[in-house]
């Protein structure tokens, strides 16, 4: 057994999951491959949030079954939102796969290769930690307990269970030790991290203590809820030196009504107001949001109070979707899918239109001023990095300005990214 290939969908959490189980089997001898043809493990990272990213990974499934009956001695490990406590179904449907493992549960696969190569899996399983990159993801918290009306989340990944702060800033001194600058802390709700561990520490006091690990240059955490992002931990983002100025900060929908319908749990001039106290409190602040439209029983005035907010708010970065049902949630069991499929697409485009001028914007009020990139990596011969801000940045170089820490003088903007001379870097 000498290689691996990994195929993952879905969120960051998913994208963190793969990377840990790549640093495990990177340390175990084996080597990544471009295609699950040549790979003797494949491993499929699932995602369920949206019904196409599960039909992507049932495509995927499918054109295994061959590769599988080619190759019986591979083995195919499926992963993720798909997985649940139960798989006696997924067994049955998938009779392809050989490994069933719930997110973030990665050790059956890592025992197994541990057995079939006969190398120690031991050492793998207990330091799980993201690859190594310029700039990595650290899971800080597993599930989420807020059961909104539209989300399969809950059910499939569980309650939320937090690691300890002395876990998390163990792995973030081993990441910086191996050369990461920037580290992300994710979960599905980082704003009620620590509820759950003895003493309560929350994000803030988090946040304070990785800022202490002395290798890492920047601090990022995915995603907020605007319902649990208290003042203290507004103030550590204000106040930490390593914390960046950017927040993702889900609103999902203008309105009052809909909003209860997500069960949202709050309304949309609290939403309003939180920003507005964010923005005093951590100057020159970059926000971004989540937004569905076309949610069970939106009218057209409800979603213009959507357009309202992404108008008057003048986010950085929407992530915008159209509503789908998802079978097993709140949603799918009480409330109609009915706004029409065109109608849905004609708000999204609305929003995107709109957004899209407002990045022009603020992107372009950015023409001649100098920002801090971390250089993170090359894309069609360009370098490439990120703002504190969290703005893609395109410079000119190689890939010895990798990990490089420059202030980039721009010269020419996008609604998508900036682009600019370095002035000086470290
Ligand atoms: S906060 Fe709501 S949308 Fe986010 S993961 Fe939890 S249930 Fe899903």
């Amino acid at each position: 057994m000498h290689s691996y290939h990994i195929w993952t969908i879905g969120c960051q959490m998913n994208r963190a999951d793969s990377e840990r189980l790549e640093s495990a089997l990177d340390q175990m001898g084996l080597r990544s491959t471009l295609t699950p043809v040549e790979a003797d493990v494949v491993v499929l990272n699932s995602c369920v949030v949206r019904q196409s990213a599960e039909d992507k990974v049932v495509g995927m499934l499918g054109s295994l079954r061959q590769v599988k009956d080619d190759s019986p001695d591979k083995v195919v490990a499926l992963m993720g939102c798909m997985v649940g406590a139960k798989t006696q179904e997924l067994e049955r449907r998938f009779p392809q796969v050989d490994v069933f493992m719930p997110p973030q549960q990665l050790q059956p696969l890592v025992e197994l290769v541990g057995e079939r190569t006969g190398i120690d899996p031991a050492g793998c399983v207990g330091t799980l930690t993201a690859r190594p990159g310029v700039n990595a993801y650290i899971p800080i918290s597993k599930g989420c307990d807020k059961f909104c009306s539209f989300c399969i989340i809950p059910y499939r990944r569980g309650r939320e269970v937090s690691r300890t702060v002395a876990d998390v800033v163990h792995e973030t001194e081993l990441l910086g030790r191996r050369g990461v600058r920037e580290v992300t802390l994710l979960g599905q709700n980082v704003d009620s991290y620590g509820h759950d561990l003895p003493g309560s520490p929350d994000l803030g006091d988090l946040l304070a203590a990785v800022n202490g690990v002395g290798a890492i240059e920047r601090i990022r955490f995915l995603t907020s809820h605007p319902s649990d992002m208290s003042d203290h931990i507004i103030d550590k983002v204000a106040g930490l030196d390593k914390v960046c100025e950017h927040v993702n900060l889900p609103f999902q929908a203008g309105d009052d009504e809909v909003l209860s319908r997500m069960r949202r749990g709050y309304t949309g001039d609290q939403y309003r107001h939180l920003v507005e106290k964010v923005r005093e409190r951590v100057p020159n602040v970059s926000l971004s949001t989540d937004l569905i439209v076309g949610f069970c029983g939106e009218t057209d005035s409800q979603f213009q109070r959507t357009l309202d907010m992404v108008r008057d708010i003048r986010f950085d970065k929407v992530h915008s979707a159209a509503y789908s049902t998802r079978e097993g949630t709140i949603a799918a069991r009480k409330l109609a899918d009915d706004v029409p499929p065109g109608e849905k697409r004609a708000r999204l485009k609305a929003v995107d239109e709109l957004q899209e001028s407002i990045q022009a914007e603020i992107n372009g009020g950015l023409l001649g001023q100098t920002v801090e990139v971390l250089v993170e990596g090359t894309r069609r011969g360009r370098v490439q990095g990120r703002s504190r801000n969290d703005k893609l940045v395109y410079l000119a170089g190689g890939h010895d300005r990798i990990g490089e820490v420059a202030t980039v003088k721009i010269d020419s903007t996008s609604p998508w990214s900036l682009s600019g001379a370095v002035v000086s870097a470290a």
